[in-house]
């Protein structure tokens, strides 16, 4: 037996290398040296193995700091790093190696799941709502009832693999001899062809069809949430099981109102003469208007909550609230009735601005 080579070295990375360097060394080292790609050099097929033994080493954190610490003999009881396995398993998860051991791809095969948008109002999500969506799918073909033969022949036995689905070759590699089982590439693995094509599906089995479903929304739906519509999906293929449909929910803008979870908020624009002295205000909410008192002293900025005139609770009864915020706004233009009101206001008021004296001490202090 030679000496051993240093694993960094046989992969051609640091010994600082990152998981990602170490797994990127291997993929290349490994595509190149491969036995399929070197059939009739043995020292590709060794080289081969030596880069699998110090990738299975080194892309295992426990195993690395072993043999960082120990090298090729780490002492007993922590295991060695020879009996080299699972080589096949590094593959496929590498490669995807497809087409490498694969078994055939026989048997039912379910449907794809489908996702949908759909888009609605904040009052359809508010109070739920039915909504008609044209879905197009892949749908067993009825002209063959799934076959993909022409009505009146059927599907014969796969000439190449004799109805098995699999095509098996014998490979030498640096584990001696061993069966390469591959699908079928004349039947795709179903173990027999088709002779005479069904017209309607090409021999495809399944042909695309326009469907109108009732999606059914619930009150309360948030935007992006999903609705399941169990087997709305693609049909399967040879008895495979349907996929799903997704519908993916989107909530328009409103005008007037936002959503936070539950609740709606709604901003309250009102005048300086509101804000001070009050007033019985008509509110906007989605169920209509209601009557609102707006208290005196009112501050901009303020919030005020009516009770269940929010969103509805998905998974239980209730509502959120209508949350009020208040906006202050100052005339920009007055008649000269109101000018003349208002500096009868001001004289009154005087220079200091009533409520925020404690808030000008503040900022003198600031500013000493
Ligand atoms: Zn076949
Ligand atoms: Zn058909």
């Amino acid at each position: 037996m030679p000496q051993k080579r240093d694993y960094y070295e046989v992969l051609g990375v640091s010994r600082d290398a990152s998981d990602e360097e170490i797994k990127k060394a291997f993929r290349r080292l490994a595509k190149q040296y491969h036995p399929d790609a070197n059939p009739n050099d043995p020292a590709a097929a060794e080289k081969f193995k030596e880069i699998g033994e110090a990738y299975q080493v080194l892309s295992d954190p426990e195993k690395r700091q072993l043999y960082d610490r120990y090298g090729h003999n780490p002492p007993q009881g922590f295991g060695d790093f020879t009996g080299f396995t699972g080589f096949a398993d590094i593959l496929d998860e590498l490669f995807g190696f497809g087409g490498m051991r694969t078994a055939a791809r026989r048997g039912p095969q379910a449907g794809a799941h489908i996702k949908h948008s759909l888009t609605i109002t904040l009052e359809e999500a508010v109070f739920g709502v039915e909504k008609d969506l044209q879905v197009t799918r892949l749908e067993t073909c009825s002209e063959c009832r799934g076959t993909g033969a022409a009505p009146g022949t059927s599907p014969v036995r796969c000439p190449q693999c004799g109805g098995t689905g699999e095509v098996r070759r014998a490979v030498q590699s640096l584990f001696g001899s061993f069966i390469n089982v591959t699908t079928c590439p004349r039947c795709e693995g179903e173990g027999e062809i088709v002779t005479t094509p069904c017209p309607t599906c090409k021999g495809q089995k399944r042909v695309h069809v326009t469907r109108t479903l009732r999606v059914s929304v619930p009150a309360g739906i948030d935007d992006g949430m999903q609705i399941r519509l169990a087997g709305e999906g693609e049909h399967g293929l040879r008895g495979g099981p349907p996929g799903n449909l997704y519908v993916v929910v989107n909530i328009k803008k409103h005008p007037l109102f936002q959503r936070d979870g539950n609740d709606l908020l709604l901003e309250l624009p009102i005048n300086i003469a509101q804000a001070a002295l009050g007033d019985q205000i008509q509110i906007p909410t989605l169920d209509g208007e209601v009557s609102f008192t707006l208290p005196p002293g009112t501050q901009h900025g303020q919030t005020f909550r009516i009770k269940d005139a929010g969103v509805p609770f998905l998974r239980r009864n209730g509502r959120g609230d209508l949350v009020i915020t208040t906006r202050i706004v100052v005339p920009k233009k007055l008649t000269e009735q109101q000018k003349a009101l208002l500096r009868e206001l001001a004289r009154s008021l005087g220079k200091e601005p009533i409520a925020s004296k404690g808030i000008l001490d503040k900022m003198k202090e600031a500013f000493k």
